[in-house]
């Protein structure tokens, strides 16, 4: 999976829309402290379904929504859509949305599916919100860190492996 596209509205400091395309290869994210670095990638996980608060620095998931500053109001949604192409080239635009009140919704290409859905689909491409595709701050020392067990994790959500769990804790409780 490739991603090349990606389009924030109102998460977090990005308040106006805004699109930023992505080349293949490796991406680094450059900048002065606090311009948002930390948040670009924080609405790459989100959009693929992340939904611990830790992960994403806030206390509740309506956090992600822009707060307001004191010359701008709050805004009451928050949008970010993923252009990604599958390994055979097929587009797959995947949008999450989050309105004050209402939760979040996804779509993937249009269509409304769940949260689970959108995890599996980049958790199976091994590109997932957890996978070591995205190195956010801090990552490298916790892989030297890790326990066996945490480290077996990382390579099972690099290898593509992880939404196999799922699946299996999926059929267990049926
Ligand atoms: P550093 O180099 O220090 O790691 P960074 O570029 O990673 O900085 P971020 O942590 O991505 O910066 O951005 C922090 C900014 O985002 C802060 O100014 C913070 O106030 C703002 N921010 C975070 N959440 C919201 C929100 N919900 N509404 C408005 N602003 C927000
Ligand atoms: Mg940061």
């Amino acid at each position: 999976m490739e991603i090349r596209k990606l389009k924030l509205s109102g998460f977090k400091s990005f308040v106006e829309p805004a699109e930023l395309r992505i080349e293949p290869g490796l991406t680094g994210v450059v900048g002065p402290n606090g311009c948002g670095k930390s948040n670009l990638l924080e609405a790459i996980r989100w959009v693929m379904g992340e939904n611990s608060p830790k992960s994403m620095r806030s206390g509740g998931m309506e956090d992600v929504i822009f707060a307001g500053t004191a010359s701008r109001p709050p805004r009451d949604f928050a949008e970010v859509v993923l252009h990604a192409a599958d390994d055979e080239g097929e587009a797959l635009d995947v949008t999450r949305r989050i309105e004050r009140g209402a939760g979040s919704a996804y779509r993937v290409n249009g269509n409304d599916v769940r949260a689970k859905d959108v995890a599996l689909t980049f958790a199976d491409a091994a590109t997932g919100a957890h996978s070591p595709a995205l190195v956010s701050q801090g990552k490298i020392a916790q892989v030297i860190a890790a326990k066996p067990a945490e480290r077996r994790m990382m390579l099972e959500e690099a290898a593509g492996i992880a939404g196999l769990h799922v699946r299996r804790r999926d059929a267990e409780s049926k």
